[in-house]
């Protein structure tokens, strides 16, 4: 069977969750990155049951999810986190949570994986951005920060040998889409770009399939968050 990666699962609502379950549902071993301050309230749910309905699959049976990784993808290696963030309670009662560190956790406890999906959606600084875009001050400028997140795709694909990536894109990379602003539709076309890109040198050197799916509006936390 084919062992695949999710980041970006922290509830049983979003395109995240439902990625990791079509992928179950054919038989893959699922691993997800779940952002580090919505870890404990994930576990703890999954533990206790939360999710066991949404768990089920075409075959009636559960979806077992193998290890959940806390991951915060803004950050790739430890000499990136600021003293603060460090500090936090949610971030210090969990560690090897930076993108490089993840994907070494990962290599170490499976060698490898064979499907990777970036299913990451900015969360704190979406409600800042969409500010700034609310007030029209586009002299702001895109916020690079939303970059951040499609591009670390790169460094967790050096786990994928001859493996497939997935991530998650959205039209308003192409046509205007009132109110996803803030630097969001402008990282989307970067996405789109990055796509591109990966899938002609990943695919020449390793035999790595990229791809990025543009998804249709869903009421997801993230999406909400943005009043979407
Ligand atoms: P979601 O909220 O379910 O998923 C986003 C996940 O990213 C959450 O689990 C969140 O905790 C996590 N996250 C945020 N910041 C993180 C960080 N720094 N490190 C690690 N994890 C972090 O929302 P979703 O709508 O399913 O989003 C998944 C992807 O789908 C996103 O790329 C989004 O842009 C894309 N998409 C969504 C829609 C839509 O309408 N919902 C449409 C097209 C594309």
């Amino acid at each position: 069977g084919k062992r695949a990666f999710i980041a970006g699962v922290a509830d049983d609502n979003g395109y995240g969750w439902a990625i990791a379950k079509a992928l179950a549902a054919a038989g893959a071993e699922i691993l997800v990155g779940t952002w580090v301050p919505a870890l404990n309230i994930f576990e703890t749910s999954l533990r206790r049951g939360k999710f066991d309905e949404s768990r089920r699959l075409p075959n009636g049976s559960l979806m077992e999810i193998a290890k959940v990784y806390p991951l915060d993808a803004v950050y790739d290696t430890l000499e990136d986190v600021p003293e603060d963030v460090k500090a936090n309670k949610r971030y210090a009662g969990a560690s090897n949570w930076t993108v490089k560190e993840v994907a070494e956790s990962v290599k170490n406890d499976y060698e490898s994986i064979d499907i990777l999906v970036h299913s990451l959606a900015n969360g704190p600084e979406i409600n800042v951005t969409s500010l700034q875009c609310d007030a029209c001050d586009l002299s702001k400028g895109t916020d690079y920060r939303h970059y951040q997140l499609p591009v670390s795709i790169k460094l967790l694909n050096s786990n994928v040998a001859g493996g497939a990536t997935l991530s998650l894109t959205y039209i308003a990379s192409e046509r205007t889409i009132p109110g996803y602003g803030g630097g969001m539709s402008s990282a989307k076309a970067a996405l789109e770009s990055d796509t591109r890109v990966l899938a002609f040198e990943a695919g020449r050197k390793g035999k790595i399939r990229v791809n990025t799916i543009s998804a249709g509006p869903l009421g997801s936390r993230a999406a909400k968050a943005i009043g979407f």
